[in-house]
Protein backbone atom coordinates (compact mmCIF):
# COMPACT_ATOMS: atom_id res chain seq x y z
CA UNK A 1 0.00 0.00 0.00
CA UNK A 2 1.10 3.47 -0.79
CA UNK A 3 -0.18 7.11 0.16
CA UNK A 4 -0.08 10.03 -1.41
CA UNK A 5 -1.09 13.81 0.07
CA UNK A 6 -1.47 16.67 -1.73
CA UNK A 7 -1.92 19.25 0.28
CA UNK A 8 -1.86 23.11 0.12
CA UNK A 9 -3.65 23.63 -2.93
CA UNK A 10 -5.09 27.10 -3.69
CA UNK A 11 -8.35 26.08 -4.67
CA UNK A 12 -9.31 22.55 -4.36
CA UNK A 13 -12.38 22.52 -6.95
CA UNK A 14 -14.33 19.14 -6.05
CA UNK A 15 -17.46 19.19 -8.34
CA UNK A 16 -18.87 17.29 -5.21
CA UNK A 17 -22.78 16.86 -4.22
CA UNK A 18 -22.42 20.54 -2.96
CA UNK A 19 -20.21 21.96 -5.47
CA UNK A 20 -17.49 23.11 -2.97
CA UNK A 21 -14.41 25.24 -3.68
CA UNK A 22 -12.05 24.52 -0.68
CA UNK A 23 -9.42 27.54 -0.07
CA UNK A 24 -6.06 25.68 1.27
CA UNK A 25 -7.01 22.36 0.13
CA UNK A 26 -5.73 18.50 0.30
CA UNK A 27 -6.17 15.18 -0.61
CA UNK A 28 -5.43 12.26 0.68
CA UNK A 29 -5.01 9.04 -1.24
CA UNK A 30 -4.61 5.45 -0.98
CA UNK A 31 -2.99 3.59 -3.75
CA UNK A 32 -5.41 4.46 -6.30
CA UNK A 33 -8.52 5.31 -3.91
CA UNK A 34 -9.41 9.12 -2.57
CA UNK A 35 -9.88 8.56 1.45
CA UNK A 36 -9.77 12.59 2.31
CA UNK A 37 -10.66 15.93 1.03
CA UNK A 38 -10.76 18.77 2.98
CA UNK A 39 -8.54 21.54 4.03
CA UNK A 40 -4.52 21.69 4.55
CA UNK A 41 -5.06 21.59 8.44
CA UNK A 42 -7.72 19.24 8.37
CA UNK A 43 -5.44 16.75 6.65
CA UNK A 44 -2.35 16.92 8.05
CA UNK A 45 -0.83 13.29 8.48
CA UNK A 46 1.82 12.28 6.50
CA UNK A 47 2.10 9.97 3.57
CA UNK A 48 4.69 7.96 1.62
CA UNK A 49 4.67 10.90 -1.29
CA UNK A 50 3.91 14.24 -0.10
CA UNK A 51 3.29 16.69 -3.05
CA UNK A 52 3.29 20.54 -1.07
CA UNK A 53 1.55 22.67 -3.99
CA UNK A 54 2.28 25.80 -1.94
CA UNK A 55 -1.18 28.01 -2.54
CA UNK A 56 -0.20 27.68 -6.53
CA UNK A 57 -2.55 25.63 -7.74
CA UNK A 58 -5.62 24.90 -8.59
CA UNK A 59 -6.55 21.16 -8.17
CA UNK A 60 -10.00 19.59 -10.18
CA UNK A 61 -11.11 16.08 -10.75
CA UNK A 62 -9.65 15.07 -14.01
CA UNK A 63 -11.45 15.70 -17.49
CA UNK A 64 -13.37 12.74 -19.12
CA UNK A 65 -13.56 12.52 -22.80
CA UNK A 66 -16.45 10.80 -24.73
CA UNK A 67 -15.82 10.59 -28.19
CA UNK A 68 -12.69 10.02 -30.65
CA UNK A 69 -10.87 8.44 -33.18
CA UNK A 70 -6.97 8.34 -32.09
CA UNK A 71 -5.88 6.86 -35.44
CA UNK A 72 -7.39 10.15 -37.29
CA UNK A 73 -4.10 11.67 -35.51
CA UNK A 74 -1.69 10.56 -38.44
CA UNK A 75 -4.56 12.34 -40.57
CA UNK A 76 -5.15 15.87 -38.78
CA UNK A 77 -5.30 19.01 -41.98
CA UNK A 78 -5.23 16.73 -45.01
CA UNK A 79 -4.90 18.88 -47.96
CA UNK A 80 -7.95 17.05 -49.89
CA UNK A 81 -10.15 17.35 -46.43
CA UNK A 82 -9.51 20.57 -44.72
CA UNK A 83 -12.76 22.34 -46.55
CA UNK A 84 -15.19 19.76 -46.89
CA UNK A 85 -18.04 18.33 -45.06
CA UNK A 86 -18.94 15.41 -43.35
CA UNK A 87 -19.31 13.25 -46.02
CA UNK A 88 -16.91 14.47 -48.51
CA UNK A 89 -14.06 14.55 -46.12
CA UNK A 90 -14.97 10.99 -44.98
CA UNK A 91 -14.40 10.26 -48.41
CA UNK A 92 -11.30 12.01 -49.02
CA UNK A 93 -10.07 10.22 -46.12
CA UNK A 94 -11.36 6.20 -46.61
CA UNK A 95 -8.55 5.57 -48.63
CA UNK A 96 -5.79 7.14 -46.43
CA UNK A 97 -6.86 5.07 -43.65
CA UNK A 98 -7.00 1.81 -45.52
CA UNK A 99 -3.09 2.08 -45.23
CA UNK A 100 -3.31 2.24 -41.14
CA UNK A 101 -1.15 -0.62 -39.75
CA UNK A 102 -0.99 -2.17 -36.14
CA UNK A 103 1.91 0.23 -35.73
CA UNK A 104 0.05 3.27 -36.61
CA UNK A 105 -2.86 2.48 -34.61
CA UNK A 106 -0.46 2.07 -31.88
CA UNK A 107 1.41 5.17 -31.57
CA UNK A 108 -1.27 6.82 -32.78
CA UNK A 109 -3.30 5.82 -30.00
CA UNK A 110 -0.22 6.90 -27.34
CA UNK A 111 0.01 10.89 -29.42
CA UNK A 112 -3.74 11.30 -28.94
CA UNK A 113 -3.85 10.03 -25.21
CA UNK A 114 -0.70 11.99 -24.32
CA UNK A 115 -2.45 15.45 -26.00
CA UNK A 116 -5.38 14.49 -24.08
CA UNK A 117 -3.44 14.18 -20.75
CA UNK A 118 -1.64 17.27 -21.45
CA UNK A 119 -4.81 19.19 -21.67
CA UNK A 120 -6.80 17.72 -18.11
CA UNK A 121 -7.82 14.42 -19.72
CA UNK A 122 -8.19 11.54 -17.45
CA UNK A 123 -10.54 9.18 -19.00
CA UNK A 124 -11.25 9.05 -22.74
CA UNK A 125 -13.14 6.73 -24.89
CA UNK A 126 -12.05 6.02 -28.06
CA UNK A 127 -13.68 4.59 -31.75
CA UNK A 128 -11.86 2.87 -33.64
CA UNK A 129 -14.05 1.44 -36.26
CA UNK A 130 -11.85 0.46 -39.39
CA UNK A 131 -9.62 -2.37 -39.23
CA UNK A 132 -7.43 -2.89 -42.68
CA UNK A 133 -4.47 -4.98 -42.88
CA UNK A 134 -3.28 -6.27 -39.70
CA UNK A 135 -5.29 -3.84 -37.33
CA UNK A 136 -7.41 -5.08 -34.19
CA UNK A 137 -8.42 -3.08 -31.15
CA UNK A 138 -5.68 -5.07 -28.87
CA UNK A 139 -2.93 -2.50 -30.57
CA UNK A 140 -4.81 0.41 -29.30
CA UNK A 141 -5.60 -1.11 -25.96
CA UNK A 142 -1.88 -1.78 -25.84
CA UNK A 143 -0.53 1.77 -26.59
CA UNK A 144 -3.15 2.61 -24.07
CA UNK A 145 -1.78 0.38 -21.32
CA UNK A 146 1.47 1.78 -21.99
CA UNK A 147 0.26 5.54 -21.29
CA UNK A 148 -1.78 5.06 -18.44
CA UNK A 149 -4.71 6.68 -19.26
CA UNK A 150 -8.28 5.46 -18.20
CA UNK A 151 -9.84 3.94 -20.78
CA UNK A 152 -13.13 2.97 -22.59
CA UNK A 153 -12.44 1.46 -26.38
CA UNK A 154 -14.83 1.05 -28.31
CA UNK A 155 -15.02 -1.46 -30.73
CA UNK A 156 -16.27 0.01 -33.93
CA UNK A 157 -17.39 -1.24 -37.19
CA UNK A 158 -18.78 -0.85 -40.28
CA UNK A 159 -20.79 -3.49 -42.63
CA UNK A 160 -22.57 -1.25 -45.16
CA UNK A 161 -20.10 -0.19 -47.90
CA UNK A 162 -21.26 1.46 -51.51
CA UNK A 163 -22.20 -1.26 -53.21
CA UNK A 164 -25.00 -1.44 -50.58
CA UNK A 165 -25.87 2.09 -50.39
CA UNK A 166 -23.26 3.06 -47.28
CA UNK A 167 -20.71 5.70 -47.64
CA UNK A 168 -17.64 3.26 -47.21
CA UNK A 169 -15.35 1.94 -50.11
CA UNK A 170 -16.03 -2.18 -49.83
CA UNK A 171 -12.51 -2.86 -49.42
CA UNK A 172 -13.53 -1.23 -45.51
CA UNK A 173 -16.48 -2.77 -44.54
CA UNK A 174 -16.58 -6.16 -42.70
CA UNK A 175 -18.60 -9.32 -42.90
CA UNK A 176 -21.44 -8.90 -39.65
CA UNK A 177 -20.52 -12.53 -38.70
CA UNK A 178 -16.70 -11.33 -37.74
CA UNK A 179 -17.60 -8.33 -36.10
CA UNK A 180 -19.64 -9.64 -33.68
CA UNK A 181 -17.50 -12.94 -33.19
CA UNK A 182 -14.00 -10.44 -32.29
CA UNK A 183 -16.76 -7.99 -30.38
CA UNK A 184 -17.49 -10.54 -28.12
CA UNK A 185 -13.54 -12.12 -28.23
CA UNK A 186 -12.74 -8.37 -26.52
CA UNK A 187 -15.26 -8.13 -23.99
CA UNK A 188 -14.57 -11.47 -22.50
CA UNK A 189 -10.68 -11.02 -22.84
CA UNK A 190 -10.53 -7.40 -21.71
CA UNK A 191 -14.20 -5.90 -20.18
CA UNK A 192 -13.57 -4.92 -16.44
CA UNK A 193 -16.64 -3.75 -14.95
CA UNK A 194 -15.13 -3.38 -11.25
CA UNK A 195 -15.10 0.14 -9.67
CA UNK A 196 -11.90 2.05 -10.32
CA UNK A 197 -11.49 -0.14 -13.62
CA UNK A 198 -8.92 1.28 -16.11
CA UNK A 199 -10.50 -0.66 -18.91
CA UNK A 200 -14.07 -1.09 -20.47
CA UNK A 201 -15.13 -1.86 -23.96
CA UNK A 202 -18.28 -0.10 -25.96
CA UNK A 203 -20.08 -2.01 -28.80
CA UNK A 204 -20.23 1.06 -31.37
CA UNK A 205 -20.90 0.20 -34.98
CA UNK A 206 -19.96 3.26 -36.46
CA UNK A 207 -23.47 5.04 -37.99
CA UNK A 208 -26.23 5.07 -40.17
CA UNK A 209 -24.53 5.24 -43.18
CA UNK A 210 -22.29 2.19 -42.27
CA UNK A 211 -23.90 -0.09 -40.50
CA UNK A 212 -26.79 -2.23 -41.22
CA UNK A 213 -30.14 -2.19 -38.76
CA UNK A 214 -29.13 -5.75 -38.11
CA UNK A 215 -26.15 -5.34 -36.50
CA UNK A 216 -27.09 -1.96 -34.53
CA UNK A 217 -29.74 -4.68 -32.65
CA UNK A 218 -27.23 -7.99 -32.78
CA UNK A 219 -24.64 -5.68 -30.71
CA UNK A 220 -27.18 -4.19 -28.54
CA UNK A 221 -27.88 -7.44 -27.70
CA UNK A 222 -24.59 -8.65 -27.18
CA UNK A 223 -23.84 -5.62 -25.29
CA UNK A 224 -26.59 -5.88 -22.94
CA UNK A 225 -25.76 -9.41 -22.11
CA UNK A 226 -22.63 -8.38 -20.29
CA UNK A 227 -22.18 -6.28 -16.98
CA UNK A 228 -21.07 -2.58 -17.85
CA UNK A 229 -20.76 -2.96 -21.57
CA UNK A 230 -21.93 -0.05 -23.13
CA UNK A 231 -22.93 1.37 -26.24
CA UNK A 232 -21.94 4.06 -28.78
CA UNK A 233 -22.46 5.38 -32.48
CA UNK A 234 -22.63 8.79 -34.54
CA UNK A 235 -26.35 10.04 -35.02
CA UNK A 236 -27.40 13.24 -36.15
CA UNK A 237 -24.13 14.67 -37.04
CA UNK A 238 -25.60 16.84 -40.11
CA UNK A 239 -27.85 18.02 -42.21
CA UNK A 240 -27.01 15.11 -44.83
CA UNK A 241 -26.62 12.56 -41.74
CA UNK A 242 -30.51 13.26 -41.21
CA UNK A 243 -31.36 13.14 -44.88
CA UNK A 244 -29.68 9.56 -45.25
CA UNK A 245 -31.81 8.06 -42.37
CA UNK A 246 -35.47 9.85 -44.20
CA UNK A 247 -34.40 8.33 -47.44
CA UNK A 248 -32.75 4.71 -45.77
CA UNK A 249 -34.83 4.25 -42.54
CA UNK A 250 -37.97 6.39 -43.54
CA UNK A 251 -36.97 8.14 -39.66
CA UNK A 252 -35.58 11.01 -38.11
CA UNK A 253 -32.13 9.72 -36.46
CA UNK A 254 -33.82 9.53 -32.79
CA UNK A 255 -36.71 7.43 -34.50
CA UNK A 256 -33.94 5.29 -36.05
CA UNK A 257 -31.95 4.84 -32.73
CA UNK A 258 -35.58 4.08 -31.22
CA UNK A 259 -35.91 1.51 -33.50
CA UNK A 260 -33.08 -0.44 -33.44
CA UNK A 261 -33.20 -0.84 -29.59
CA UNK A 262 -30.31 2.26 -29.15
CA UNK A 263 -31.85 4.41 -26.48
CA UNK A 264 -31.03 3.59 -22.63
CA UNK A 265 -28.99 4.43 -19.95
CA UNK A 266 -26.42 2.28 -21.81
CA UNK A 267 -26.36 4.15 -24.77
CA UNK A 268 -24.02 7.61 -25.93
CA UNK A 269 -24.80 8.98 -29.21
CA UNK A 270 -21.63 11.53 -30.75
CA UNK A 271 -22.93 14.88 -32.12
CA UNK A 272 -26.56 14.62 -31.90
CA UNK A 273 -26.06 18.60 -33.47
CA UNK A 274 -29.68 17.88 -35.56
CA UNK A 275 -31.43 16.09 -32.86
CA UNK A 276 -35.12 17.00 -32.56
CA UNK A 277 -36.83 18.69 -29.66
CA UNK A 278 -39.09 15.22 -29.60
CA UNK A 279 -35.72 13.08 -29.70
CA UNK A 280 -34.16 15.74 -26.93
CA UNK A 281 -36.88 14.74 -24.78
CA UNK A 282 -36.96 10.74 -25.62
CA UNK A 283 -33.04 10.75 -24.70
CA UNK A 284 -33.90 12.64 -21.77
CA UNK A 285 -36.23 10.25 -20.64
CA UNK A 286 -34.46 7.22 -21.40
CA UNK A 287 -31.35 8.65 -20.12
CA UNK A 288 -29.70 8.20 -23.33
CA UNK A 289 -26.25 10.43 -23.60
CA UNK A 290 -25.16 12.42 -25.72
CA UNK A 291 -21.10 12.96 -26.37
CA UNK A 292 -20.78 17.08 -27.01
CA UNK A 293 -18.12 18.30 -30.05
CA UNK A 294 -18.12 22.02 -30.76
CA UNK A 295 -14.99 21.74 -32.44
CA UNK A 296 -15.58 19.49 -34.86
CA UNK A 297 -19.05 20.20 -35.67
CA UNK A 298 -17.76 23.37 -36.26
CA UNK A 299 -14.79 22.35 -38.30
CA UNK A 300 -17.31 20.08 -40.52
CA UNK A 301 -19.67 23.15 -40.37
CA UNK A 302 -22.04 20.28 -39.34
CA UNK A 303 -24.21 23.35 -37.29
CA UNK A 304 -24.26 23.70 -33.40
CA UNK A 305 -25.76 21.12 -31.29
CA UNK A 306 -28.51 22.67 -28.91
CA UNK A 307 -26.30 22.15 -25.31
CA UNK A 308 -28.46 23.93 -23.16
CA UNK A 309 -31.56 22.38 -24.54
CA UNK A 310 -30.39 18.52 -23.97
CA UNK A 311 -29.14 19.93 -20.34
CA UNK A 312 -32.35 21.42 -19.63
CA UNK A 313 -34.10 17.90 -20.40
CA UNK A 314 -31.95 15.90 -18.54
CA UNK A 315 -29.75 14.27 -21.29
CA UNK A 316 -26.59 13.18 -20.08
CA UNK A 317 -24.04 15.53 -21.78
CA UNK A 318 -19.94 14.47 -21.82
CA UNK A 319 -17.41 16.29 -24.30
CA UNK A 320 -15.75 15.28 -26.76
CA UNK A 321 -12.55 16.14 -28.89
CA UNK A 322 -13.59 14.19 -32.21
CA UNK A 323 -11.16 12.71 -33.99
CA UNK A 324 -8.07 14.44 -34.69
CA UNK A 325 -8.89 14.75 -38.23
CA UNK A 326 -11.89 17.06 -37.84
CA UNK A 327 -10.73 19.56 -35.07
CA UNK A 328 -7.84 19.04 -35.83
CA UNK A 329 -6.81 19.14 -31.99
CA UNK A 330 -7.73 17.17 -29.61
CA UNK A 331 -7.39 19.67 -26.08
CA UNK A 332 -9.78 18.42 -23.69
CA UNK A 333 -9.99 22.04 -22.23
CA UNK A 334 -10.04 23.93 -25.19
CA UNK A 335 -13.04 21.77 -25.90
CA UNK A 336 -14.89 22.92 -22.65
CA UNK A 337 -14.04 26.40 -23.51
CA UNK A 338 -15.49 26.28 -27.07
CA UNK A 339 -18.35 24.51 -25.86
CA UNK A 340 -19.09 27.63 -23.85
CA UNK A 341 -18.49 30.07 -26.66
CA UNK A 342 -20.21 27.79 -28.91
CA UNK A 343 -23.57 27.67 -26.48
CA UNK A 344 -23.18 31.88 -26.23
CA UNK A 345 -23.13 32.31 -29.64
CA UNK A 346 -25.57 30.03 -30.84
CA UNK A 347 -27.92 31.76 -28.25
CA UNK A 348 -26.92 34.91 -28.30
CA UNK A 349 -27.15 34.88 -24.81
CA UNK A 350 -24.47 35.47 -23.16
CA UNK A 351 -26.21 33.64 -19.41
CA UNK A 352 -26.75 31.00 -20.99
CA UNK A 353 -23.88 29.10 -19.69
CA UNK A 354 -22.09 29.78 -16.54
CA UNK A 355 -17.92 28.57 -16.42
CA UNK A 356 -18.61 26.61 -14.02
CA UNK A 357 -21.42 24.54 -15.70
CA UNK A 358 -19.20 23.75 -18.94
CA UNK A 359 -16.77 22.51 -16.02
CA UNK A 360 -19.51 20.35 -14.94
CA UNK A 361 -20.17 18.41 -18.14
CA UNK A 362 -16.28 18.27 -19.03
CA UNK A 363 -16.22 16.18 -15.70
CA UNK A 364 -19.42 15.07 -14.19
CA UNK A 365 -21.13 14.89 -17.29
CA UNK A 366 -18.39 12.87 -19.22
CA UNK A 367 -18.41 10.23 -16.29
CA UNK A 368 -22.08 9.81 -16.52
CA UNK A 369 -22.48 9.38 -20.13
CA UNK A 370 -19.30 6.85 -19.69
CA UNK A 371 -21.53 4.96 -16.86
CA UNK A 372 -18.94 5.73 -14.42
CA UNK A 373 -20.27 6.25 -10.74
CA UNK A 374 -16.44 6.58 -9.58
CA UNK A 375 -14.53 9.26 -11.64
CA UNK A 376 -16.08 12.98 -12.26
CA UNK A 377 -15.50 14.64 -8.76
CA UNK A 378 -13.27 14.47 -5.82
CA UNK A 379 -14.75 12.48 -2.68
CA UNK A 380 -13.94 9.76 -0.39
CA UNK A 381 -13.72 6.14 -2.28
CA UNK A 382 -13.59 7.76 -5.79
CA UNK A 383 -10.84 7.55 -7.98
CA UNK A 384 -7.62 8.89 -7.32
CA UNK A 385 -8.17 11.23 -10.73
CA UNK A 386 -7.17 14.49 -10.62
CA UNK A 387 -5.10 17.07 -12.55
CA UNK A 388 -3.06 20.48 -10.89
CA UNK A 389 -2.64 23.89 -12.44
CA UNK A 390 -0.20 26.40 -12.29
CA UNK A 391 -2.20 29.69 -11.10
CA UNK A 392 1.27 31.79 -12.00
CA UNK A 393 0.53 31.34 -15.80
CA UNK A 394 0.31 33.93 -17.84
CA UNK A 395 -3.11 33.00 -18.72
CA UNK A 396 -4.35 33.85 -15.14
CA UNK A 397 -2.91 36.74 -15.05
CA UNK A 398 -5.04 39.60 -13.73
CA UNK A 399 -7.91 36.73 -13.12
CA UNK A 400 -7.42 35.97 -9.73
CA UNK A 401 -10.98 37.33 -9.08
CA UNK A 402 -12.35 34.09 -9.91
CA UNK A 403 -9.59 31.50 -10.95
CA UNK A 404 -12.41 28.88 -11.38
CA UNK A 405 -14.13 30.53 -14.00
CA UNK A 406 -10.72 31.73 -15.18
CA UNK A 407 -9.90 27.81 -15.92
CA UNK A 408 -12.71 28.04 -18.95
CA UNK A 409 -13.03 31.85 -20.00
CA UNK A 410 -9.06 33.16 -20.09
CA UNK A 411 -7.84 29.75 -22.44
CA UNK A 412 -5.98 27.66 -20.33
CA UNK A 413 -5.00 24.97 -22.20
CA UNK A 414 -2.79 22.64 -20.52
CA UNK A 415 -2.06 20.86 -16.73
CA UNK A 416 1.35 21.22 -14.60
CA UNK A 417 -0.13 18.03 -12.57
CA UNK A 418 -1.83 15.14 -13.38
CA UNK A 419 -2.67 11.91 -11.45
CA UNK A 420 -4.73 9.00 -12.50
CA UNK A 421 -5.53 5.95 -10.70
CA UNK A 422 -2.90 7.70 -7.89
CA UNK A 423 -0.25 7.62 -10.30
CA UNK A 424 1.51 10.89 -11.35
CA UNK A 425 1.50 10.76 -14.37
CA UNK A 426 2.41 14.13 -15.64
CA UNK A 427 4.73 16.01 -13.75
CA UNK A 428 5.50 19.80 -13.25
CA UNK A 429 4.20 19.58 -16.91
CA UNK A 430 5.84 16.61 -18.32
CA UNK A 431 4.49 13.09 -19.00
CA UNK A 432 5.91 10.88 -16.98
CA UNK A 433 4.99 7.15 -18.70
CA UNK A 434 6.40 8.02 -22.60
CA UNK A 435 9.07 10.47 -24.23
CA UNK A 436 7.42 12.48 -25.93
CA UNK A 437 9.82 13.85 -28.39
CA UNK A 438 9.98 10.48 -29.72
CA UNK A 439 6.18 9.51 -29.65
CA UNK A 440 5.99 12.90 -32.02
CA UNK A 441 8.58 11.73 -34.19
CA UNK A 442 7.24 8.11 -34.31
CA UNK A 443 3.83 9.66 -35.21
CA UNK A 444 5.14 11.91 -38.05
CA UNK A 445 7.52 9.19 -39.58
CA UNK A 446 4.45 7.24 -39.84
CA UNK A 447 1.55 9.81 -40.88
CA UNK A 448 3.92 10.51 -43.54
CA UNK A 449 4.03 6.46 -44.90
CA UNK A 450 0.26 6.36 -44.42
CA UNK A 451 -0.12 9.55 -47.00
CA UNK A 452 2.38 8.54 -49.54
ZN1 LIG B 1 -16.63 10.70 -34.53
Amino acid sequence: MTTLLVKNIHTLVTMDATRREIRSGAIFVRDNVIEQVGTSQEISQTADEVLDLQGRYIVLPGLVNTHHHFCQTLTRVIPKSQNCDLFNWLINLYPIWANLTAEAIYISAQMAAAELILSGCTTASDHLYIYPNDCTLDDEIRGIQDIGIRFHASRGSMSVGESLGGLPPDSLVEKEPDILKDSQRLIEQYHDNSRHAMLRITLAPCSPFSVSQDLMRESAAMARSYQGVRLHTHLAENKADVTYSLENFGMIPGDYAESVGWLGEDVWHAHCVQLSDESILKFGKTGTGVAHCPCSNMRLASGIAPLRKMLDNKVPVGLGVDGSASNDAGNLLQEARTAFLLARVGSCDASIMTAREILEVATIGGAKVLGRDDIGYLAPGMSADFIAINIDRPQFAGAHHDLVAALIFCQVNSVDYSFINGKKVVDRGRLTTVELETLVEKTNRIAHQLVA
